[in-house]
């Protein structure tokens, strides 16, 4: 697509991620959007700005305009698989090492990019965690950034253009995202979904981005599995070990649940593919399926930490009395007893907890782990409160 001059300006439409999403990012909007419009999409792209500023988001609505023939009309097949994370031309790739990429996984994506795209003419690979790119893994990358096939896209995310190193940033058109405030956020889900007020505050509490909480507000199930998540939380000041455990793991099923619908799928995908493709291609195949598993759990996870931080933000707010809306009004008992029992003294060192389970299972370790050690932490500091 890059530099196709001549062609027919593309159409995004308005049911397209590029014309839906992008909360509160309208200039990087506008960037993208001409570049898609006059089919002028570069190779490389490096999103940076902060967690919940919609990188993630803004980087499927740009594979999405990228692989749809129509230049993201937001209905075709194409674009309704990119939208569902579903689409095979859709690589998600997320660090596998301790706080970094391994070497296997660059090699993996070297290997994937030499073959043909199953479904679209293009490719696009998203690299999250960019940040995360050191040494042997960002080495390895540099030639495919500098010299990709022409039907490649990549989109890297990371925190910030100091962040990352600077070999791989000087390869890449970076785009600038800025931080998103929960208000803001709130006011355009309250504007798109019919759902009650207290859902969609709920949701801006625990999720990361604008999709997502749009989502979480869809989902029963990932409702349901915030409600065990502060539950957890709940219980946790008169429980035995072994209450703690059951709680920890009924959150961690219910956190899983919403994904089966997606190993359904993946299962048959694989069946689909299993009858035509090579042993090679359908070995990587299943290796991007688990991946993308993996990632998507992983990010029913983070929901799961984040419902619990919003708790723990909402007692702060009660311990500080700011009068801030809390995000939990189902909760709000439980926020006052961790104001009373935390105070303002342990309630920072308690949302730290909840910031290093996240960081934990980034790095691999079992939810199941992260969540309880971070359930036994914050058990301590109440226990050590007088
Ligand atoms: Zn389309």
């Amino acid at each position: 697509m890059t530099g196709a001059d001549g062609a027919a300006r593309a159409t995004i439409g308005p049911q397209s991620l590029l014309a839906r999403g992008l909360v509160g990012q309208e200039r990087v909007r506008a960037f993208l959007a001409s570049a898609v419009e006059q089919r002028r999409v570069g190779a490389a792209y490096l999103f940076v700005g902060p967690r919940g500023s919609g990188k993630l988001d803004a980087a499927y609505a740009l594979a999405q305009a990228v692989l749809c023939p129509h230049g993201g009309c937001g209905t075709c097949d194409d674009c309704v698989r990119v939208a569902h994370r579903t689409h095979p031309d859709v690589h998600l790739l997320q660090p596998m090492g301790a706080g970094s990429y391994v070497i296997e996984q660059i090699r993996d994506l070297i290997d994937d990019i030499a073959l043909a795209p199953v479904r679209a003419a293009r490719k696009v690979y998203l690299i999250d965690d960019a940040d995360l790119l050191v040494d042997a893994s960002a080495n390895a990358l540099l030639k495919s950034l500098e010299e990709p096939p022409d039907t490649v896209t990549f989109v890297l995310l990371g925190t910030s253009r100091e962040t990352i190193l600077p070999t791989i940033a000087s390869r890449c058109q970076i785009v600038p995202f800025r931080p998103v405030s929960p208000d803001a956020a709130l006011a355009t889900l309250e504007a798109e979904l019919t759902a009650p007020r207290e859902i969609c505050r709920r949701a801006v509490g625990c999720c990361a981005s604008a999709t997502q909480a749009r989502g979480f507000v869809q989902s029963a199930e990932r409702q349901e599995a915030r409600r065990l998540a502060l539950r957890c939380l709940e219980v946790l000041p008169d429980a035995d070990a072994l209450d703690v455990l059951h709680a920890a793991a009924a959150c961690v099923d219910a956190a899983k649940a919403p994904y089966e619908a997606l190993k359904a799928e993946q299962d048959s995908a694989y069946d689909e593919g299993a009858a035509w493709m090579s042993a090679s291609a359908l070995k990587q195949l299943t290796l991007r399926l688990k991946r993308e598993l993996t990632a998507r759990q992983r990010s029913g996870m983070m929901e799961v930490f984040g419902a619990q931080r919003s708790l723990l933000r909402d007692a702060l707010c009660l311990a500080a009395a700011t009068g801030d809306e809390p995000y939990n009004d189902d909760f709000a008992a439980c926020a006052h007893t961790y104001a009373d029992r935390l105070g303002l003294d342990l309630l920072p060192r308690a949302l730290d907890a909840t910031d290093q389970a996240c960081g934990r299972v980034r790095r691999g370790v079992s939810p199941q782990l992260a969540l309880e050690t971070m359930l036994f932490d914050i058990k301590e500091m109440l226990t050590c409160q007088p």
